[in-house]
């Protein structure tokens, strides 16, 4: 019942209040997240929920099958206000095992206008068919399509004007391909982050990168 949503939401108004008067002033004046979520719409994998996240910490676009389209103006104007404005450190691109959008693209019948939003996957599912075709067990073959499409996002992510710009000008921001388990409500990396490293690094985990930690290391202890 819509009716249980707003009682809800005055509980837990009243709740944040109790536990700190300020907390909603505090909020409504600022908004600093260090992170940009970009994640599929399905509503079993909310941003803040799971990751244990507070409002105000992280800056969300979801859209079905967490995928970035080059001239995708929600996205875009998403990422250069988290970029340029908002001037979070990490952009996790957030997919999921057993996702619905993927399984979309890939099933061969046909649902209308989402199957040209859903193109970028038939392409992956094309340019990797040599492995997928050889899993014969079809979750496992729509489960590593789903971990080829994160990766797939988080490289046409790096590529965009906004990321690449945000780089050139020593900007530490990386970004991050993560899996979430509806099974185990577990997520996975799948190291196949990028970041602006200024070493031949790319495209493997930020974290693994000397230079990049350091750097991160010198940060905080400045
Ligand atoms: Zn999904």
């Amino acid at each position: 019942m819509l009716t249980d949503l707003l009682k809800h939401n005055r509980r837990w108004a009243t709740g944040k209040r109790l536990e700190d008067p300020d907390y909603f002033k505090r909020l409504s004046a600022l908004q600093r997240p260090e992170y940009l979520w970009i994640g599929c719409s399905d509503s079993r994998v909310p941003a803040n929920v799971i990751t244990g996240l507070e409002p105000g910490e992280v800056f969300v676009h979801r859209n079905v099958a967490n995928l970035v389209h080059r001239a995708d103006l929600n996205l875009l104007s998403v990422l250069e206000f988290a970029v340029e404005t908002l001037g979070v450190s990490h952009i996790i691109v957030c997919g999921h095992y057993g996702c619905g959008g993927v399984r979309a693209a890939t099933d061969g019948h046909r649902h209308g206008i989402i199957d040209h939003w859903l193109q970028p996957i038939r392409d992956v599912a094309d340019d990797r068919s040599g492995e997928l075709e050889g899993i014969t067990d079809p979750d496992i073959r729509l489960n590593r399509l789903c971990e080829l499409n994160i990766e797939a996002q988080v490289a046409s992510l790096s590529r965009t004007p906004i990321i690449q710009s945000a780089w050139k000008r020593g900007k530490k921001l990386s970004i991050h391909g993560w899996v979430y388990g509806l099974n185990d409500g577990l997520i996975r990396d799948l190291e196949c982050g990028r970041a602006d490293c200024g070493c031949s690094h790319q495209g493997e985990g930020p974290e693994d990168c000397e230079q990049f930690r350091r750097r991160d290391e010198d940060d905080r202890s400045a």
